[in-house]
């Protein structure tokens, strides 16, 4: 007997709870939606339509796959950052709803004339194509050590129909010619110690180490951005970087050691040192 979508959504929240997942609702909303390819609006509308066996086939897998634990954004190979459908891929980290607070904050901080922004260690592509649908004026660029992770933001930004963006492939700067010049460069970089429980729980377990881990507690990569933006940072630019909630003021001490003025830490959307940025004089 066929299940109807309410008494499918209804049983398959349940293995979603006993499974331990943080949001069964919109797990098994995300899934079926993705199986059916219609909206999420689809589900309220027809509570009692039945899938076929195609149809109930395909949702068994993916339900599976999500009862081992895999993240729903892998499964459907797509999640939302600053209102922009991204494709996901499991060499890129899931982008954080937290992480817009840093495109909130480099928004603040690019100039109001036309200029250049970078983004390092993009994965998806996710900031620094929401900058540069906040601004079309600007040029973007965007670098991840992965070529597969710079080929899939490219490919996030021809979906998007993005043109004020590129995207390299190398390691933090290597990729740009010494000649030239940012007014705010941001980064979301790998900044969790390798030793932190964390890693082994949820979502996170299924993500590439090297976006999560870093060393020296974590703050390895945030000590290279900073050193080296000095030399990629135009006069009065700014350098914003996410980290743990703890590293606020270690990364302010970065900045400061390194030189760089009106250094201050940002919160989170749940009120945790989230960012951190200062000011290059030059
Ligand atoms: N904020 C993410 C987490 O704690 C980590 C992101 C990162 O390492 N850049 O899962």
């Amino acid at each position: 007997m066929p299940l109807s979508i309410e008494a499918l959504l209804k049983q398959t929240v349940q293995q979603l709870t006993e499974a331990g997942s943080d949001s069964p609702q919109l797990d098994a909303a995300v899934l079926l939606c993705f199986v059916l390819d219609k909206p999420r609006s689809y589900l309220l509308t027809w509570p009692e339509k039945t899938l076929d066996s195609e149809q109930s086939a395909a949702f068994d897998t993916v339900l599976r796959r999500r009862l081992a634990g895999e993240p729903v954004a892998y499964i459907v190979g797509e999640r939302e950052f600053w209102s922009l459908p991204l494709k996901v891929a499991p060499h890129t980290l899931i982008p954080r709803p937290d992480t817009e607070r840093l495109v909130e904050l480099a928004l603040e901080k690019v100039p109001v004339e036309p200029c250049s922004v970078l983004d390092l260690g993009t994965g998806t592509g996710a900031i620094a194509l929401a900058i540069a649908s906040e601004r079309p004026e600007l040029s973007v660029t965007g670098i991840d050590l992965r070529p597969e992770a710079a080929q899939l933001a490219l490919e996030n930004s021809q979906n998007l129909k993005i043109t004020n963006t590129r995207f390299l492939s190398g390691s933090w700067y290597s990729p740009l010619t010494s000649d030239e010049r940012f007014a705010v460069v941001v980064s979301n970089p790998p900044y969790i110690d390798k030793t932190d429980p964390h890693l082994e729980q949820g979502d996170v377990r299924f993500e590439p180490k090297s976006a999560l881990v870093a060393e020296e507690n974590g703050l390895a990569d945030i000590r290279i951005i900073s050193e080296q933006g000095r030399q990629y940072l135009q006069t009065g630019g700014w350098l914003l970087m996410e980290h743990g909630f703890e590293q606020g003021e270690a990364v302010r001490s970065i900045l400061l050691e390194l030189g760089y003025n009106q250094v201050s830490t940002a919160q989170d959307y749940a009120g945790l040192d989230r960012v951190t940025m200062g000011c290059w004089q030059g």
